[in-house]
């Protein structure tokens, strides 16, 4: 069946995959961004396609659209975006998910919460579970996006439980891909674009931290799995449990990408996670979900990806 589907934050890195998808499988999509870190060049291939239509809105004022289904993903997801502008942060996830909320409530539309690993914060168990409450500092300089993002999940469960608004909650672990802004200054595209440039490999802190990566395919075949699926509303984890320090990272990165970079650390953030991988106990069970891509195969397509980005200039 052919769905109407908004999809805030469309423009992004998962938006764009989203979207991609959706289209493919025969749906129509509304892609509403304010393009704060969205790219029209993400999304420039179905520009023309009729089944496709770009909205520039921030999430934050309020919208009305007739649609079936809602994905909201609008939030810059990169540190140091999201600390650009802490408390425009806070109010995209909070206000947003109030408008979507309201939107879904009076559409009956399902709608759907790109939330994250960082409500677990700093977290204290490993690996993490949904059921875990989490470990995040309130008032530090990552806060504005685990708050946030806290916050939001708060309001759609409380949406779900007053107003019977039909939720999904996917909680996405460090997710990495083929367009991922080159300054977007995240891990993998850092250290991606630096080898790439011959520069010296940035590691914040002794690079002993953990991270779990998922290639960005199989995390969206997670989120179609999961919005169209009616065993649970979520919290759902949905990344790869193979878990990398951040030195193991940029060897392999600079395994794959050849040339003379060095690697030189940096002063640790403050409030950074010292390891995070996820529990995908649930995800197997409800949605038969289990990622495919091994992290090296993945960074390849994702060499492939930024080495013509680069040239292209
Ligand atoms: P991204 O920065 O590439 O995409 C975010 C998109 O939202 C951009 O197109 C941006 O322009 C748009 N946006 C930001 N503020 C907006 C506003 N006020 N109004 C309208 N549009 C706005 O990041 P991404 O990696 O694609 O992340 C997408 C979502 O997934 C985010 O909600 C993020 O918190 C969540 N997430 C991502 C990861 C990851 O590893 N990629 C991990 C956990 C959660
Ligand atoms: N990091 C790093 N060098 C960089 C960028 C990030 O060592 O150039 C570290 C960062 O301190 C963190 C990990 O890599 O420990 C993942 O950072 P990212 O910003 O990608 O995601 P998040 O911290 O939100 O999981």
């Amino acid at each position: 069946m052919s769905l109407r589907i908004l999809v805030t934050g469309g423009a992004g890195f998962l938006g764009s995959h989203l979207c991609d998808r959706l289209i493919a499988g025969g749906h129509d999509v509304l892609c509403l961004d304010n393009f704060f870190t969205g790219r029209k060049s993400n999304i420039e291939h179905l520009l023309g396609n009729p089944r496709f239509e770009l909205i520039r809105h921030d999430v934050i004022d309020p919208f009305k659209f007739e649609v079936d289904q809602i994905y909201n993903l609008a939030c810059p997801a990169s540190p140091p975006h999201y600390q650009y502008n802490p408390i425009k942060t806070i109010k995209t996830s909070v206000m947003g998910a109030i408008n979507c909320l309201g939107l879904a409530k009076r559409t009956k539309a399902r709608v759907f919460q790109a939330s994250t690993s960082e409500v677990y914060g700093d977290p204290n168990i490993h690996p993490q579970t949904e059921d875990y409450w989490g470990n995040v500092n309130p008032i530090g300089r990552r806060s504005c996006y685990d708050e946030g993002k806290r916050c939001a999940e708060t309001l759609f469960f409380d949406y779900h439980r007053e107003n019977k608004v039909d939720i999904r909650v996917v909680r996405i672990f460090n997710t990495y891909g083929p367009r991922m802004h080159p300054n977007d200054g995240r891990v993998v595209s850092n250290f991606i674009v630096q080898a790439l440039r011959g520069e010296d490999i940035t590691i914040y802190g002794d690079g002993s931290q953990t991270r779990s990566f998922c290639y960005v395919d199989d995390l969206i075949e997670g989120f179609l799995r999961l919005m169209n699926q009616e065993l649970t509303v979520g919290p759902v984890n949905i990344g790869n449990p193979g878990e990398f320090t951040m030195l193991e990272l940029a060897k392999l990165v600079l395994e794959i990408v050849g040339g003379s970079s060095k690697i030189v650390h940096l002063p640790l953030p403050s409030d950074d996670p010292k390891q995070r991988r996820p529990d995908i106990t649930l995800a197997k069970k409800y949605l038969g979900w289990e990622p495919t891509v091994p992290l090296v195969e993945g960074l390849r397509r994702t060499v492939e990806y930024f080495r013509k980005e680069i040239q292209a200039g």
